[in-house]
């Protein structure tokens, strides 16, 4: 039988067990602790970045504006802009 007209005509009512797969996910690790960096353990204090956990200086990676809505983008520069200095 062709391929694809098996696959239409194939029986989707069948319970079938669901596949468990994964994605990997990006997070920070601290290059002092090597712990994970979570969500607000972070504190920036005199032009430097810190890991609240360990207290050890970081360098953040620079903001990748092209994954951020331009809505968001119009709120978010002026403050992140504010906060970090220009340099
Ligand atoms: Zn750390």
């Amino acid at each position: 039988m062709n391929p694809l007209i098996q696959r239409l005509t194939e029986s989707k009512t069948e319970p079938l067990p669901v596949i468990v797969d994964s994605k990997p996910i990006e997070f920070w690790r601290c290059p002092h602790c090597k712990q994970e960096i979570h969500e607000k353990h972070m504190y920036y204090e005199n032009g430097v970045d810190y890991h609240s956990d360990c207290k050890g200086a970081i360098k953040l990676p620079p903001t990748d504006w092209s994954k951020i809505s331009p809505e968001w983008r119009a709120i978010l520069e002026p403050y992140i802009k504010e906060s970090r200095g220009t340099k």
